[in-house]
């Protein structure tokens, strides 16, 4: 008897030609998509409540809540007052292209202008992964220490934004080199925005709104 193996490279490819179906049924509807990737705590859920406050008057939101066994996240989502389906990975380490497409098909997807979805809590292999998101926009925070670019280089390669959160607690980082961590950003990825904020205080929350609300806008143009 013969053992297929199905090696980590070839389930990527087959990953990728998911993803490619995704982002034209996401194209199709106009929705931007955007894949939230940070490590447990960072405050993506914090990030995504703040932001479907201050966004859902003006749009449609949608979000996808990865989680490995549990529902607290989305629980919290749903609270916002948007539709929320929680993708429950029961033991896998980040999303992949096939699992958001059927939790992506569950919701109204004619109604709504952008999905925010909140991947796994890991900075590694969610990064590798295409779900056919628009943009990938990567979270960290202060409290991780300053040294998760040269570590973890290829989740900031890969997004459009990153978002340094707990800037509030920056004063509590003894030895915390925010002007190195940015420096490395920028060298791992020229084009990369970088917003610094606070889900706590709010600090620097509008700037990162205006930059969805522009990305929103953009994809209603073409
Ligand atoms: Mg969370
Ligand atoms: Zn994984």
């Amino acid at each position: 008897m013969s053992i297929r193996v199905v090696l980590g490279q070839d389930l990527r490819e087959a990953n990728e030609l998911e993803a490619a179906e995704n982002r034209e049924l996401f194209g199709k509807h106009g929705i931007v998509v955007l894949n939230l990737i940070g490590a447990p705590g960072a405050g993506k859920t914090s990030l995504l409540e703040k932001t479907i406050s201050a966004l859902k008057t003006d749009f449609h939101l949608g979000v996808l809540e990865g989680d490995i066994y549990t529902t607290r996240d989305a629980e919290r989502i749903a609270k916002c007052g948007v539709e929320v389906v929680q993708i429950n990975t029961r033991g896998a380490c980040h999303l992949d292209a096939s699992l958001v497409r059927k939790a992506a098909l569950q919701l109204p997807l004619k109604e709504l202008d952008a999905i925010l979805v909140e991947n796994v809590g890991n900075l590694v292999c969610p990064a590798e992964f295409d779900i056919g998101e628009t943009a990938k926009v990567a979270v960290l925070s202060v409290a991780e220490g300053d040294d998760k670019v040269e570590k973890y280089p290829l989740v900031f390669r890969e997004s459009k934004a990153v978002l340094i959160n707990k800037m509030d607690l920056l004063p509590l980082m003894d030895g915390f080199d925010l002007g190195r961590m940015e420096r490395e950003l920028k060298q791992v990825n020229g084009s990369l925005r970088v917003f610094k904020v606070s889900t706590r205080t709010g600090e620097g929350l509008e700037e990162w709104y205006s930059w969805v609300r522009e990305l929103v806008r953009e994809s209603k143009r073409v």
